[in-house]
């Protein structure tokens, strides 16, 4: 296929780059970041994206899928697919798909977990909204650069799915590490009770796989000195997502939103920020009963 692609970041440029590697032709554009080995550079969004066959877009925020959408979709060919892979808020989504459709253009919301090494292996899942004839269009792109793709139903329904997920990952990964501070000053060993939570209802992706204690379970970002990893500010933009949705439609979402509190004040006003989201457990260990 011809593909545009904009925003070469962290997600986007080892995207692109299997692309390339599976034999697309594909047109990079990004306002700052280089484009990766065979993808051939645009000197503007517009150029980026006249006529190909398909618009990848993996962009920081819904704002700026807002921004480039109005500049790019009057130039995409009648027939076009725009497949967003960015985390947004859904309305934006929505937004942007109504503008795709009115002018002929098809749209898939289809944002991502797995994180930079699942891009870099092609093996991120994407969650994916839109028309089924939209999503007939991704879903070989989805198969090149990921190994799962789920289709969660009309446009917006990828981002609802992404944010769900991460909000419960942000709950259980908070109650994961405030129970191996309980724990420690319980005088139970972490390893023994890595041994039996992972092996009982305890059990999550959270202790399982990204365990947040060093030296126990499988390596995670807690071997490397929380090193991200999934980066708190991005778990922390996911929340805020999850708690903006929730508002809209009126859900109630308690732990969600404390959730959300904690790691805002992580990130703004503890030192947070570029660490690991399980770096948590360290925050959690020294603190005393509020
Ligand atoms: P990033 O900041 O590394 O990349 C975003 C890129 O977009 C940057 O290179 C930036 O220069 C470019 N950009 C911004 N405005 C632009 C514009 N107007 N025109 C062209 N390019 C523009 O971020 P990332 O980590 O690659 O994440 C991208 C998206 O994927 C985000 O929505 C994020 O929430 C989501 N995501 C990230 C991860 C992760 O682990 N990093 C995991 C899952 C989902």
């Amino acid at each position: 296929m011809k593909i545009g692609f904009i925003g070469l970041g962290n997600m986007g440029a080892p995207m692109a780059a299997n692309l390339v590697a599976a034999g697309h032709a594909v047109v990079g554009f990004d306002l700052v970041a280089d484009v990766p080995d065979g993808v051939i550079k645009a000197s503007s969004a517009t150029d980026a994206v006249t006529r190909q066959d398909v618009v990848i877009t993996m962009l920081p925020n819904g704002q700026v899928l807002k921004s480039v959408a109005s500049e790019i979709l009057v130039n995409m060919d009648r027939g076009a697919a725009l497949i967003d892979c960015s985390t947004v808020d859904v309305e934006s989504t929505r937004e942007v798909a109504v503008s795709a459709t009115a002018l002929g253009l098809h749209a898939v919301d289809a944002p991502v977990s797995g994180g930079i090494g699942g891009a870099a292996a092609g093996t991120l899942t994407f969650m994916a909204g839109g028309t089924l004839k939209a999503f007939g269009i991704a879903e070989p792109l989805f198969d090149v650069m990921g190994q799962k793709t789920v289709y969660c139903g009309d446009s917006g329904a990828g981002q609802a799915a992404k944010i769900c997920n991460n909000m419960i990952l942000g709950i259980s990964m908070l109650g994961t590490c405030e129970a191996f501070a309980l724990a420690d000053k319980l005088g139970l060993d972490r390893q023994k009770m890595f041994d039996v939570v992972s092996t009982s209802s305890g059990y999550s992706w959270s202790m399982n796989v990204y365990c947040p204690a060093p030296g126990i379970g499988p390596e995670s970002p807690a071997d490397n000195g929380y090193e991200p990893g999934f980066a708190a500010e991005l778990m922390l933009k996911d929340l805020r997502l999850s708690q903006q949705a929730a508002q809209v439609v009126d859900a109630d979402t308690p732990m969600g939103q404390h959730a959300k509190d904690l790691y805002e004040t992580f990130v703004e006003e503890e030192g947070g920020h570029g660490k690991d989201f399980s770096a948590m457990l360290p925050r959690l260990e020294k603190r005393r009963r509020q």
